[in-house]
């Protein structure tokens, strides 16, 4: 068998690797020692694995590989911010991002879980993208693990020393309407014995599917982004189409049934600055009264435009205008920092660039069964 056709192990549950074991006649508890290898050391060459058995590596070999998402690009910015530009084995292809924190001893990686996304918000750049599909669970926590791979982290390194120290599901796509790859990735990365992050240092950002908030917040308890953007249904729904299915008024009470939120760990609302769409004192006066006796904290976004945005940024006084409003009323609101923008890696400048443009864009949703009545597909 080619080494493409081969089952890869990242990707499964433990009880998955569980019973992979059986099929080829180990013992279950093996998979516990595999689990080390692949996630604690990152190794990929069943031979170097050397607590197991030659028999045992030469029947892994046999059946199975260990492979990440190709990295077709890699790109540094002048920022430090790295991107990694993936290829799936269908051609298909994603974004992954590191950005840094400013004193560059830690930092987040921005992970994607869709092929482009099906929710065209007018500002985002990967919501214009024809191809959509979801990521498998292998190519979700493959994203992480390259960036380990790229950086050396392995083995896990002790939660205080990590460079690659938190996970931001903002990338292409929307997480919550690839729940089941998504929430199965996350425990693989949270899993102690293996990649180690804490749900504490994982945040999921939705543009608010509502009816799946608060299963992802009990399933998985990582801290909740909403892409929250406008503080009018009118407004809102002109710019996130998703806001015609579910109004600020039920995105709301989602979040404060959202399980886990408190003081300490707030909900972040992001807010992208459009000028003259939604950066008023008034807006942030609106905001306010939106969020009360929520445990919120903001996040103003100055808008990155891209070839074809049909929105400007607000002026820099206007945003620091609307950051000290909120500041001032006791919240957390710091302007983002746009980095890595020479490599078009800043928020809502991924798009994967040479998508199949022949490739029919309602089938494709179909059988990806992500297509419905809230996102029809326009004829092909
Ligand atoms: N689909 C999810 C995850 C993507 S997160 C979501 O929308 O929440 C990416 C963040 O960047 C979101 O808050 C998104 O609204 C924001 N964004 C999209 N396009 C942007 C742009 N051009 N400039 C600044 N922020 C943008
Ligand atoms: Fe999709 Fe999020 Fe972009 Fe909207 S902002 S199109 S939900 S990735």
């Amino acid at each position: 068998m080619s080494d493409t056709t081969m089952k890869n192990l990242i990707g499964l549950s433990r009880e998955e690797l569980a019973a992979e074991m059986a099929s080829i006649g180990e013992k279950p508890f093996r998979a516990k020692q595999l689990w080390h290898w692949l996630y604690n050391r990152g190794e990929t060459d069943f031979a170097k694995m050397t607590s197991i058995s030659k028999v045992m590596q030469a029947r892994l070999a046999e059946h199975y590989v260990v492979r990440r998402p190709l990295v077709e690009r890699e790109l540094t910015s002048v920022d430090t911010t790295r991107k990694w530009l993936l290829k799936f084995e269908d051609g298909n292809e994603a974004e992954t991002v590191y950005i840094p924190d400013e004193d560059e001893q830690r930092g987040a990686v921005c992970i994607s879980s869709q092929v482009g996304c099906t929710l065209t918000c007018k500002f985002c750049h990967t919501g214009t993208q024809l191809l959509v599909r979801n990521l498998t669970s292998a190519e979700i926590v493959g994203q992480f693990m390259l960036a380990r791979d790229s950086y050396g982290e392995w083995p896990t390194p002790d939660d205080s020393t990590r460079l690659l120290s938190n996970i931001v599901m903002m990338g292409m796509g929307e997480p919550l309407y690839n729940y089941e790859n998504v929430a199965k990735a996350l425990k693989i990365i949270m899993d102690g014995e293996g990649i180690g992050i804490s749900k504490r240092r994982i945040t999921l950002s939705t543009s608010g599917v509502v009816p799946m908030m608060a299963q992802a917040g009990a399933e998985l308890g990582v801290n909740l982004a909403i892409s929250l953007h406008a503080v009018t249904d009118d407004v809102r729904s002109q710019i996130m189409p998703i806001n015609k299915k579910y109004p600020l008024k039920e995105l709301m009470a989602a979040c404060r049934d959202y399980p886990g939120a408190s003081n300490a760990r707030r909900i972040t609302f992001e807010y992208v600055m459009l000028k003259g769409i939604n950066d008023s004192l008034a807006d942030a006066r609106e905001l306010l009264r939106l969020v009360k006796g929520l445990p919120a904290k903001f996040n103003l976004i100055p808008f990155n435009p891209w070839p074809g945005s049909e929105y400007e940024c607000s002026s820099m006084k206007d945003i620091r205008a609307f950051s000290d409003f909120i500041q001032d009323n006791g919240y957390s609101a710091p302007i983002r920092k746009s980095r890595g923008s020479d490599i078009l890696a800043a928020c809502g400048q991924l798009r994967s660039e040479s998508q199949r443009q022949k490739c029919s864009r309602l089938n494709e949703r179909l059988a990806a069964g992500i297509a419905d009545e809230h996102h029809p597909a326009p004829a092909a």
